[in-house]
C-alpha cells in the first residue's frame, strides 16, 4: 500500500509529477483542483460553492473539500493506494486525513518563489483532460493530447498568483513540519528539468514501496 500525499507551491509541479507516477506506480491521482473544476463544469452545487474563493485565489473551505475527498478515497481503486495532489493543504485538512486513513509518504516538491511565478503565468491548461503546457515549450493553441483548446486558467493571471503564493506560505507551508515530526517527509528539488524530479521521486519512493 502506498498511500502518498504530494505537496509544493502552485506551479511546482504537483500535477504533472504526479500524473507521471500515477502511471508508473499504477495508482489513482487524486487532484482536488480537477475535481473542483469539473464540479464548476458541471454547475453541480459543490461548484457552485467553490468558484468565488477558487477565481480569487483563495482556498475553498475545508469542510468541502474534506468531503469531496473522503469520499473519493472510499471508492474500490484506492485500495491498494493512490496519489493526492493539492490536498491536504491545511492543517486541519491534514488531520481530517490522517482520521481516515494513514499516509505513507508526503513529497515535497519545492520550488523558489520567482521561478513560480513564471511557471504559473506561462501555463496554459487544456478545457477537457486537464493537460497543462507551457507558453516557453508548446506554441499550438489545442492540447497536445486531446485535442481540445488550451486557455489561460482564471487563477493562473499575475494577482491571482501572487494571492496563492500568499495563501500557499501561510496555510499549506505548515504541513511540511506536520509531515516532517511524522518522519514522513520526502523533499526533492523542484526547479530540476521534469524527468530529473521524476526520477528523484521515484528513487525517494522506491525504499518506501516494499
Ligand atoms: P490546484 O489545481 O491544485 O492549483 O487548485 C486550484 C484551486 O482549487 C486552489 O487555488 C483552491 O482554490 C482550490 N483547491 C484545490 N485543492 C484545495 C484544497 N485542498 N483546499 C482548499 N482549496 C483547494
Amino acid at each position: 500500500m502506498l498511500n502518498l500525499v504530494f505537496l509544493g507551491p502552485p506551479g511546482a509541479g504537483k500535477g504533472t509529477q504526479a500524473v507521471r507516477v500515477s502511471a508508473q506506480l499504477g495508482l489513482p491521482h487524486i487532484s482536488t483542483g480537477d475535481m473542483l473544476r469539473s464540479a464548476i463544469r458541471e454547475g453541480t452545487e459543490i461548484g457552485l460553492k467553490a468558484k468565488q474563493f477558487m477565481d480569487a485565489g483563495n482556498l475553498v473551505p475545508d469542510e468541502v473539500v474534506i468531503g469531496i475527498v473522503r469520499e473519493r478515497l472510499a471508492k474500490p481503486d484506492c485500495a491498494a493506494g493512490y496519489i493526492l495532489d493539492g490536498f491536504p493543504r491545511t492543517i486541519p485538512q491534514a488531520e481530517a486525513l490522517d482520521m481516515v486513513t494513514e499516509i505513507t509518504a508526503a513529497v515535497n516538491i519545492a520550488v523558489a518563489d520567482e521561478a513560480l511565478v513564471t511557471r504559473l503565468s506561462g501555463r496554459r491548461s487544456c478545457t477537457k483532460c486537464g493537460h497543462t503546457t507551457h507558453v516557453s515549450m508548446y506554441a499550438g493553441e489545442n492540447c497536445p493530447v486531446c485535442g481540445e483548446v488550451l486557455v489561460q486558467r482564471d487563477d493562473d493571471k499575475p494577482d491571482t498568483i501572487r494571492n496563492r503564493l500568499a495563501v500557499y506560505n501561510k496555510n499549506t507551508q505548515p504541513l511540511i513540519d506536520y509531515y516532517q515530526a511524522q518522519g514522513k517527509l520526502t523533499a526533492v528539488d523542484g526547479s530540476q528539468p521534469v524527468d530529473e524530479v521524476f526520477g528523484a521521486i521515484i528513487g525517494a519512493l522506491t525504499g518506501q514501496a516494499s
